[in-house]
């Protein structure tokens, strides 16, 4: 298991996102996610924000807390998509193993942020922010598929780039 901290590493940025402060990623996913950033042109960078989190560890708690707290929130706001709430709050294997990535995607140096009040972000405005960069994820998305990561099926979560190295 490679620790990444903020920074670059062989082309890829990495930004753990808060309250990591690094990114636990498998050697092996590593690699071929230098292998999907090398695919795409220079104006697109891929960015790790999150990789393996183990369940015991302080952050660990933390995530279960807010995925407590978020349930309800989320529930509030959208009771027609209880049938979500596992796919997106769920760890989605980031508490499994180091093949379990979030990416996001830095256009021309800044950060494309398709979700502004995070997985709150209703699925109109996700589709409107994104439909500005509808080129660039396609491209982004296509290379990590190349390369053996398997996209979230919710939209959400496809959003926030969690993706899975399948090999
Ligand atoms: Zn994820």
């Amino acid at each position: 298991m490679l620790e990444l901290l903020k920074g670059e590493s062989q082309g890829v940025r990495v930004r753990p996102r808060w309250p990591s402060s690094k990114v636990l990623i498998e050697q092996s996913t590593f690699i071929k996610m230098i292998e999907a950033q090398s695919m795409l042109p220079p104006s697109i960078r891929l960015l790790i924000v999150r990789g393996y989190e183990s369940k015991s560890s302080n952050l660990g708690f933390f995530r279960i807390l807010s995925r407590w707290l978020g349930i309800r929130v989320f529930c509030t706001f959208y009771p027609e998509r209880k049938n979500e709430v596992s796919d997106i709050f769920g760890s989605n294997g980031h508490d499994v193993d180091g093949t379990h990535v979030d990416v996001s995607i830095v256009l021309n140096g800044k950060r494309l942020r398709f979700l502004p009040f995070g997985v709150f972000t209703s699925l109109t405005r996700q589709k409107a922010v994104a439909a500005e960069h509808l080129v660039v994820i396609h491209v982004v998305k296509d290379a990590l598929r190349q390369c053996g990561f398997e996209i979230h099926k919710n939209q959400t979560e496809s959003m926030q780039i969690h993706c899975d190295y399948k090999g």
